[in-house]
């Protein structure tokens, strides 16, 4: 019998917790709305948990170790969730120790993105033994990831290793809600890209596009119609959804600089856009990457959508002991 582990990932809207197995299937899953206050989220944290082992048919006995991912900034070793943009009144709050008691398993604790890098190097984009060095950029409403060298999660000293969103593309640019100017995340993430749709649109009003009538509508703006209306050929769509792509192509090369993984893959809200996304990112890499010497490192997307989070997680449960 394979060993099993419990994955559960912390989200602004859900809870999602999985009974996973040691070689990252999915036994059983539940979901359960996040709440408010650390309190009553916890509580739901355990909720879920627990409800993922009985949707399983299994006894909490069955699962060997728990893996927490959660937005940070948070203290893997101490298993504190320090603060959280997306969860108001959260001040070091040991989600750790709350669930390794409330359940009487170990569990462990890591960032949000950190986990699903960790689940498609895994179980995902990256399951290839071949692969050793490998990178996630995920692409939502902010844009973080994670690096995996040689085989283990880079934390850095802080646990701020791979805030990807966070490096500077543009430094006379605009503030970000980090401090810095010009973050990656202003230009590529998924909100973002949607934001600067409707700022086009605003600044001409006489410009046509096939996007002014959504506005008009009411339809708030995101991605995925910016990337919609882009594909049916309209011209200021593509604007918007092409700069994203550059800015994610220049996160690319600037990674391949740093890192020359073998594969870098994209994740999150942006990357349903599937091909239309990758295949713009290819070209703008192709125009920026260095003539020097042949890069190998391969962009692909993700391929675990919202399970990456639960599943990687559970693998960081199985390998705390020699991550650590
Ligand atoms: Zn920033």
């Amino acid at each position: 019998m394979e060993k099993r582990y419990i994955g559960i990932d912390l989200g602004g809207t859900n809870i999602k917790a999985g009974v996973v197995t040691e070689t990252g299937s999915i036994v059983s899953k539940a979901s359960v709305a996040t709440g408010s206050g650390p309190h009553q989220v916890v509580e739901r944290m355990i909720h879920a948990a627990q409800q993922a082992v009985a949707e399983g048919h299994l006894q909490m006995r069955d699962i060997e170790s728990v893996g927490i991912a959660s937005p940070g900034p948070l203290s893997s070793e101490q298993g504190i969730v320090i603060r959280s943009a997306n969860l108001p009144g959260w001040h070091n709050v040991p989600v750790r120790d709350m669930i390794s008691q409330a359940l009487n398993r170990p569990a462990f604790l890591e960032n949000d993105a950190k986990s699903a890098a960790y689940g498609e190097f895994t179980a995902g984009a990256g399951a290839d033994e071949k692969i050793t060095n490998f990178i996630l950029i995920t692409l939502g409403t902010g844009v973080g990831g994670g690096i995996i060298y040689h085989g283990r999660l880079i934390r850095g000293v802080s646990d701020s290793a791979a805030e990807i969103g966070h490096m500077i593309v543009n430094p006379d640019g605009e503030v970000c809600g980090c401090g810095q100017r010009g973050c990656l995340e202003l230009y590529a993430s998924a909100s973002r890209t949607g934001k600067y749709a409707q700022h086009l649109l605003a600044i001409a009003p006489s410009r046509s596009s096939s996007l002014r009538a959504l506005l008009e509508a009411g339809v708030s703006i995101g991605s995925r119609e910016v990337a919609e209306h882009a594909k049916m050929g309209d011209e200021l769509a593509d604007e918007v959804w092409d700069r994203a792509c550059r800015y994610l192509a220049l996160a690319c090369v600037n990674a391949a600089r740093w890192l020359d993984p073998q594969m870098l893959a994209l994740a999150g809200g942006m990357a349903g856009a599937g091909d239309f996304l990758l295949e713009r990112v290819k070209k703008h890499f192709a125009t920026l990457n260095w003539k020097m010497t042949e890069t190998k490192m391969e962009i692909v997307l993700a391929t675990l959508g919202n399970d990456a989070g639960m599943i990687g997680a559970a693998a960081l449960a199985r390998d705390a002991h020699q991550q650590r």
